[in-house]
């Protein structure tokens, strides 16, 4: 590990201050990656800010709105009764994310900027793309069982490890950010991005911008939503497939009146499935349509050499949450 000097930021603004001041300054929060990464020498800061005492709070705005502090750790998030209540598909991603002693530890704003798992990511005698701007990619005629699917590029085939991130995607989230020039806010689906040839460039964050809160919108059909991991360990494994979902059914005529989707585990973010979204709107919760909606997100689809059996993996786990949401979803008025 390298030297590096350390700082306890006081507030959000304190923060972007004291981040300027660094070369290769990192925000630190649970720490849960980040030290990983600065063991492995693949983060190198020379400066930790320390915001993990900063905002943690998760409060009912006047609008409907739930805030999420970005210092609120997964474990107070999971457990929160407003979450469990009226997101239970963000409480459920969250515990299948990691274990207990991760996840008291994880904040917020640190799992959604965590990095991939990619095996030659932390292979530093591996060429990657990510570490090492155009030096290759061995994951892609490589072990690459775990990769993407979607929105790959030759650059870079790795998925993105959070499972709250996807959750947040199907939710609609928006992101908080603040930076040396004010705050912003971003869609949850814009966040991060794909890799084209660019892997290194993970988000749309700019330098020194902070993630300070998530703002869930209300929608009230989201309080009956799931998350289905499928994982080669039954725990604390990352996702082959994930599929976080929420069905609106219309008590008028027994049709599909909004429906949200998000996979996991497939491409190098949070993958909101708008395709299959587009295809289910106005269609009756059948088998039929599910399997058609599915099959039409996953076209774009490609496999590499260890991988291609996530397509077909996909489409079934895509079909089977849908099935299992319209089994136990009352139409709503
Ligand atoms: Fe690196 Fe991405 Fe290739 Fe993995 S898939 S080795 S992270 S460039």
């Amino acid at each position: 590990m390298n030297e590096f000097r350390y700082e306890r930021a006081a507030d959000s603004a304190t923060a972007t201050t004291l981040f300027a001041a660094g070369t290769h300054a990192r925000y630190l929060g649970g720490g849960t990656n980040l030290v990983d990464l600065m063991r492995e020498t693949i983060e190198r800061p020379d400066l930790l800010v320390d915001v993990s005492g900063l905002d943690a709070q998760i409060t009912l705005r006047d609008d409907g709105a739930l805030m999420i502090g970005a210092a609120a750790t997964n474990t107070a998030v999971a457990e929160h009764r407003l979450v469990r209540e009226r997101y239970p598909v963000l409480a459920r991603a969250i515990l299948a994310g990691a274990s207990g002693q991760i996840r008291n530890m994880a904040t917020v704003g640190g799992n959604l900027l965590q990095r991939t798992r990619c095996l030659y990511f932390f292979d530093g005698a591996a060429r990657c793309n990510k570490r090492s701007r155009g030096s290759g990619c061995d994951a892609v005629d490589g072990f690459n069982r775990m990769h993407a699917i979607l929105g790959a590029s030759p650059s870079c085939v790795a998925t993105h490890p959070s499972d709250m991130g996807v959750a947040l995607a199907a939710l609609g989230a928006e992101v908080h950010v603040r930076g040396a020039s004010g705050t912003r806010t971003i869609a949850m689906v814009d966040l991060h991005r794909l890799p084209g040839d660019t892997p290194e460039v993970e988000t749309d964050l700019a330098s020194g911008e902070l993630i300070t809160a998530i703002e869930l919108a209300p929608l009230a059909f989201a309080a009956h939503s799931i998350y289905r991991k499928v994982r080669d360990r039954a725990s604390y494994a990352f996702a082959l497939v994930s599929v976080a979902a929420a069905l609106d059914i219309d008590p008028a005529n027994g049709t599909i009146r909004d429906v949200r989707i998000a996979l996991g585990g497939v491409a190098h973010k949070p993958w909101r499935a708008t395709l299959a979204e587009d295809a289910l709107k106005g269609q009756h919760p059948t088998t039929a349509n599910f399997a058609r909606a599915a099959a039409r997100e996953l076209e774009p689809a490609v496999g590499l050499s260890l991988n291609a059996f996530k397509i077909e993996l996909a489409r079934r786990v895509i079909v089977a949450t849908l099935a299992e949401l319209s089994s136990t979803t009352e139409p709503r008025a």
